[in-house]
């Protein structure tokens, strides 16, 4: 990693635009830059400008003109990277933006890495591990909870709740430290069970981190949901109704292509993946032939799963159907059940079977609807939602989405457990400190205290290059 080499690079994506944007980052950023630009006020000299001022003039290679452009001035410390920076604004045409980036480089710049500004960033101090990875997640994100939480992590709230629980720890061992000095007297400054109070206060922030992991894990990605039911249930008609009332295939979304077979849709800002319906949306003919075991697989990968039946079946047909799937589910799946149809029986009928399947499944949602109609669709994405809107509503919860901070926290915890069982049975002082800074040693990890090469060039090559 040299960082004494001005990076250059282009920021916006490959393609032609109204405009794009190259950088420079590095000492010479301005002075690399005054060698191409020509300033169109004649006697400006860019170098001796203020900084975080914007010049009109030409990026030139010898004689010829390569585009019109302006020119923003960024002065270390106070920039992204934390160093003296360029942002040239030049029409989009992707010949012009290769030509800039060439003349740049030939008048001493060096291509940047992928995710070399940001991390620059970081290890000039500008912002910590987690938030620079925040910054990854943040141009990835593509539904409005995804990047509310991206953006959260990127202004520190994660980083806070870290720096909350090494200050903890460090209070911690500094109780216990004072004993070690003394420990050839064999003294006990630390009282044990104010010790175990502190320990057991760290251990449940760094649980409540651990356990937003399952919600934060799908936030990224799209909550899986599944669609079950028999053939002629009215899954595709309920599914087409979805997608035209949202409006919002997510297409992009990472590992989720046109021709997979998934719809992610967002929805109030949640993106949902709709497992294997792609093929559902598109069936007009009634009869869909789905082996049992291929409905078992969308089901075992969902978290979600909406089961439709038939208003007119009987509560003892529908029981058994249900109960088929629900005991195959885990605790983290949630069974929605879906009585379709229910413009085709009476109101008399509906109740029977409804109050028969609440009194049955009486931890379960059940809506009454009739897809075709679009009778209740509206209660049926707000059930889908609201669980998550709630835990992702207040701006200072904090909810892990990295599985890199996932597994450094799961190892903290594990030497927290190890500490407190450590206090209760009166280990010495000196084995009991060993564990705690293993504790600050994990999570020095995720802010990046403790990092390596190989950890900083894992994460930060799987930026786009420009960031
Ligand atoms: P799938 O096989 O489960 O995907 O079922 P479809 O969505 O293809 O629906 C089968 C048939 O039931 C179609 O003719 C739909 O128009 C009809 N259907 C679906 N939902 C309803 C509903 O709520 N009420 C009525 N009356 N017909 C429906």
């Amino acid at each position: 990693m040299n960082t004494d080499t001005t990076i250059a690079s282009i920021s916006t994506p490959p393609g032609v635009g109204a405009i794009a944007m190259l950088r420079l980052s590095g000492k010479d950023a301005i002075n690399i830059c005054e060698q191409v630009f020509t300033p169109t006020k004649q006697d400006k000299i860019l170098s001796k400008q203020p900084p975080y001022t914007i010049h009109h003039g030409s990026i030139v290679d010898g004689n010829k003109i390569i585009d019109q452009v302006l020119v923003s001035i960024f002065r270390a410390p106070q920039s992204y990277t934390g160093e003296d920076m360029i942002e040239i604004s030049c029409h989009g045409s992707t010949l012009i933006q290769q030509q800039i980036l060439e003349v740049l480089i030939r008048s001493g710049a060096t291509p940047a890495q992928a995710g070399e500004f940001t991390l620059r960033a970081f290890l000039n101090g500008k912002m910590d591990l987690s938030q620079a990875e925040g910054v990854a997640d943040l141009i990835a994100s593509s539904s409005e909870v995804a990047r509310k939480v991206a953006m959260n992590q990127v202004r520190g709230g994660f980083s806070g709740k870290l720096a909350e629980l090494r200050e903890k720890l460090l209070h911690f061992i500094s109780l216990i430290e004072l004993e070690l000095d003394f420990s050839e007297e064999d003294v006990e400054f630390a009282d044990r069970k104010q010790l175990l109070a502190v320990v057991d206060s760290i251990a449940e922030q760094t649980n409540q981190l651990l356990d937003s992991f399952k919600l934060g894990n799908v936030i990224k990605t799209g909550i899986p949901v599944t669609i079950a039911g028999k053939p002629n249930v009215g899954k595709s008609t309920l599914l087409n109704k979805i997608l035209n009332e949202e409006k919002a295939i997510v297409s992009d979304i990472a590992g989720t292509t046109r021709d997979a077979i998934e719809d992610t849709i967002s929805i109030k800002g949640i993106a949902f993946r709709f497992i294997d319906t792609a093929g559902l949306r598109h069936t007009t003919d009634s009869v869909e032939i789905i082996g049992i075991e291929r409905a078992y697989t969308k089901i075992s990968q969902a978290l979600v799963i909406l089961m439709l039946i038939d208003a007119r079946e009987t509560a003892e047909n529908c029981t058994s159907e249900i109960t088929s799937v629900s005991e195959r589910l885990n605790n983290d799946q949630r069974l929605i059940i879906i009585v379709n149809k229910a413009d085709m029986v009476s109101f008399e009928e509906l109740e029977t079977l409804t109050t028969s399947l609440k009194n049955t499944f009486t931890n379960n949602t059940i809506i009454t609807m009739s897809a075709k109609r679009g009778d209740n669709i509206d209660l049926l994405t707000n059930e889908l939602v609201t669980d998550y809107l709630k835990s992702t509503s207040s701006d200072d919860g904090v909810i892990i989405t990295n599985a890199r901070h996932y597994e450094s926290l799961h190892k903290a915890m594990e030497n927290l457990e190890r500490a407190k069982e450590g206090i209760n049975n009166q280990i010495p002082t000196d084995l009991l400190a060993l564990d705690i800074r293993q504790v600050l040693h994990y999570i020095g990890l995720i802010t990046g205290n403790i990092s390596t090469e190989e950890i900083l060039g894992s994460i930060f090559s799987k930026f786009c290059i420009g960031k």
